[in-house]
């Protein structure tokens, strides 16, 4: 009985333009499943895939039931309902079971109260996932494209999955000696980071003493600026390398004392960049359930939107300002311009243009709306942001989009000229009404013409009864006084 709530079943099997085009279509390139991400060319998981992954790591219902978190319920006899569910199905999660329709429909009559219970419990149990050991089987083949805390991290949990290999990763953080160890660490690291950062920016600061008055003053506001960079967490340390680089770079190549340039270069590149580690980010799952924490982990290789002029220099949030970098890219991309982008990472423009492949792909097979004039301009916003450097070929997208409206022109003179022959006949079915009204109109207007000469018949006939009706009455009248008269002379 298992039933899967999103399974890539939907995907058909015939390949177009190299690609397996699902059935439905989408509105949001995000949403491309598979789309790989425009800066380091990895596929990118979109939001149904990322909770694809994450459902098909639920514990099995009877496992799960037994959690903690279900104690309260357990008296009920809904709870109890549930659990006999699972002990028929034990293996598949509880949010799977109570799809199957019979179930669905012995829990409609439960009425309101036990409706609403049911549904509280399952979605306590969406939360609940399979213990550490399964859960790292899945997630350790996505390691190398994460970032470095991250990289970290599923080590970390690779070793706790097998220390502890009867807990989830939820239970396994909120483990009072994990969670004091990590703890220690992060304090220790942190405590460490700021005084490693302090030390280094002294010794810019001494640095800066020994330059003429004037590269003095301004090596010393370039030190100050420097925080800016350090200081967000969000940065990995390649950003923030090249972003230290962008910031010195005009001022160290200037320096006369090349010497002291190459001094100041070495300092640079051994400063303490950040404070975040694994540790760091333990201590935060512990407030975590499993579903959270999986997410976590998983947005770093989600697709995200990314804004090709940022919002800050009053980039629009169209969606042709924006190509599609997973998380950890993202923010590697920080607010790095584009032409440094290239420079620093020569697949750059290879992988936009793989992702614009598939879009353009899903264009063309209307598989994703309201990006039909995405690749033109998507190209002219990369052109403009790097002075006509990045090139992106969409010459076949063009040419189809020219075959495609030479169809629609040939359709569109196809159905004017059936249109044209449907008029005439239509204006020929009209006259020969029309004819057909005059030949009846005219029927008419001899028929009311016989009317009215009838009509005219018949009041002179009327009119003649009438005049013999009087000089019958008349003769009478003439008689009957004739006969009086006569009678009276008698
Ligand atoms: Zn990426």
């Amino acid at each position: 009985m298992l039933l899967n709530l999103f399974t890539l079943n939907n995907y058909n099997n015939q390949p177009v333009f190299g690609y397996r085009l699902p059935k439905r279509s989408f509105n949001d390139i995000r949403d491309i499943p598979g789309l790989t991400c425009a800066k380091c060319g990895e596929k990118m998981f979109s939001l149904i895939e990322r909770d694809e992954f994450i459902n098909k790591l639920l514990a099995g219902s009877k496992t799960c039931l037994k959690n903690h978190e279900f104690d309260e319920f357990r008296n009920s006899n809904r709870f109890r309902f549930l659990q006999n569910l699972a002990n028929r199905h034990p293996r598949t999660p509880l949010a799977v079971i109570v799809e199957d329709k019979t179930i669905k429909y012995k829990i409609s009559k439960f009425g309101g109260f036990g409706q609403r219970e049911v549904s509280e419990i399952v979605d306590i149990s969406k939360n609940i996932t399979k213990n550490a050991p399964q859960v790292i089987k899945k997630l350790m083949p996505l390691k190398e494209r994460m970032p470095d805390a991250y990289k970290e991290l599923l080590d970390y949990m690779e070793v706790y999955a097998i220390k502890y290999p009867d807990n989830s990763f939820s239970e396994i953080f909120k483990k009072k000696d994990v969670f004091d160890y990590h703890n220690k660490i992060r304090l220790f690291r942190k405590e460490q980071f700021s005084l490693l950062k302090n030390k280094a920016l002294t010794k810019l600061n001494k640095t800066a003493e020994l330059l003429p008055q004037e590269e003095k003053a301004k090596m010393i506001k370039l030190n100050s600026e420097l925080l800016n960079i350090i200081s967000p967490t969000y940065y990995p340390d390649s950003t923030k390398h090249i972003m230290l680089e962008l910031l010195y770079g005009d001022f160290i190549s200037a320096l006369d004392d090349k010497k002291l340039a190459a001094n100041i270069k070495k300092q640079l590149k051994n400063i303490p960049l950040n404070e975040v580690h694994a540790d760091n980010l333990i201590v935060g799952y512990s407030k975590l359930n499993d579903r959270e924490i999986i997410k976590e982990i998983l947005e770093n290789v989600s697709a995200t939107f990314e804004h090709i002029i940022p919002g800050s220099k009053d980039g629009p949030d169209s969606k042709h300002n924006g190509i599609c970098l997973c998380k950890r890219c993202n923010q590697e991309r920080a607010t790095i311009a584009y032409s440094v982008m290239m420079e620093k990472f020569p697949e750059f423009s290879q992988n936009i243009q793989k992702q614009l492949n598939k879009v353009m792909a899903f264009i063309k097979n209307k598989k994703l709306t309201g990006y039909e004039l995405y690749p033109q301009k998507v190209k002219k916003t990369l052109l403009d942001v790097t002075d006509q450097k990045l090139r992106i070929n969409i010459k076949k997208f063009l040419k189809f989009k020219e075959k495609e409206a030479e169809i629609k022109l040939e359709h569109a003179k196809a159905s004017y000229i059936q249109n044209k022959t449907r008029l005439q006949e239509t204006n020929l079915e009209i006259s020969e009404y029309n004819k057909k009204i005059d030949e009846l109109k005219q029927e008419l207007k001899r028929l009311q013409d016989e009317k009215n000469i009838l009509h005219h018949k018949k009041e002179i006939r009327k009119a003649k009864v009438n005049n013999s009706t009087r000089i019958l009455a008349n003769a009478k009248s003439n008689l009957k006084s004739a006969r009086k008269t006569l009678n009276n002379d008698k």
